[in-house]
């Protein structure tokens, strides 16, 4: 398995944990982005992400603890904590923020996805969902909690656009599971929480561990102190160059520097008006954003 450390990043004065896209791997399927949030124990609320636009993707919420307040530009507030799915279609344009609410539990450890929109469907309408359900799937020695797309059968409510999978596995403390994998999909497994291994081969938490197509499943074990969590994400090779910048996933720079014109100028993505306080202005556009997708 090709074993990919995570990388401290800012996050407005937040220090997340950044596990793509990296230098050796720009994407796993359609997942574009992964970022790793705490655990963290505070007192001030403290996370602050003012108003921001997105296109060309899905962001996905997901909290093991905590809470995270979201408010869009549809209008849309949503409390996003442990056991409830956040996902926000922006297709052609969305703008949102993201923040500890005024009551909060003084913890916060979050997972954050971008999954890149396919050719065909980038242009949707914004839309988000809330799900409070939590489809899950049985295993011998193991649960998942299906997030997006489908595992072992089972299948999320969330709305997708290519072939893909999330998921989140909790491995009974000493047990050995196998989960089953999709063999067109290429795949990846961060530890969150707990003592895994995998064929005898221990995983450190936060990182990422890539399997490439043509597995059929992955024997996971925890040791015998407590339960390993661990979040699944798979896809079929996603067979679009995309390019990457800053909160866009596009094809071309011109569409980048159409959507940060519309931002600047107010044009396209709206104002989250429950936001308290000044949106983010874009950063300056210079270098060429780098081909993210794997197979270029
Ligand atoms: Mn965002």
């Amino acid at each position: 398995m090709q074993v990919i450390p995570p990388r401290e990043t800012d996050l407005g004065g937040l220090t997340v944990r950044r596990l793509l896209p990296r230098s050796g791997r720009r994407m796993i399927g359609p997942w574009c982005f992964l970022d790793l949030v705490g655990p963290l124990s505070f007192r001030e609320p403290i996370m602050d992400v003012p108003p921001h636009p997105h296109i060309g993707l899905q962001t996905v919420s997901w909290l093991l603890e905590g809470e995270m307040l979201h408010k869009d530009s549809l209008g849309s507030e949503a409390l996003a904590r442990p056991g409830t799915l956040n996902l926000m279609t922006s297709g052609r344009g969305i703008a949102h923020s993201e923040e500890t609410p005024a009551q909060h539990s003084g913890r916060l450890h979050a997972v954050q996805l971008w999954v890149a929109l396919p050719n065909a469907s980038r242009h949707v309408e914004p839309e988000l969902e809330e799900h409070r359900e939590r489809p899950t799937a049985e295993l011998r020695g193991a649960r998942a909690t299906v997030l997006l797309g489908e595992l072992a059968g089972v299948r999320a409510i969330g709305r997708t656009f290519s072939p893909l999978v999330g998921a989140e596995v909790t491995i009974d403390a000493g047990a050995a599971a196998t989960i089953p994998l999709c063999d067109e999909f290429e795949h990846g497994i961060v530890p969150l929480a707990g003592d895994c291994l995998s064929e005898d081969e221990r995983l450190a938490v936060d990182h990422l561990y890539y399997l490439p197509p043509a597995r059929t499943a992955v024997e996971l074990r925890a040791s015998a102190g407590a339960a390993a969590r661990v979040l699944l994400i798979g896809g079929a090779p996603f067979g679009e160059d995309i390019l990457m910048w800053w909160n866009f996933v596009a094809r071309t720079t011109d569409e980048i520097l159409a959507a940060r014109d519309d931002w600047q100028a107010h044009r396209r993505f709206g104002d989250v008006s429950l936001y308290a306080g000044a949106r983010l202005e874009a950063p300056p556009f210079r270098a060429r954003p780098v081909p993210a997708n794997p197979m270029s």
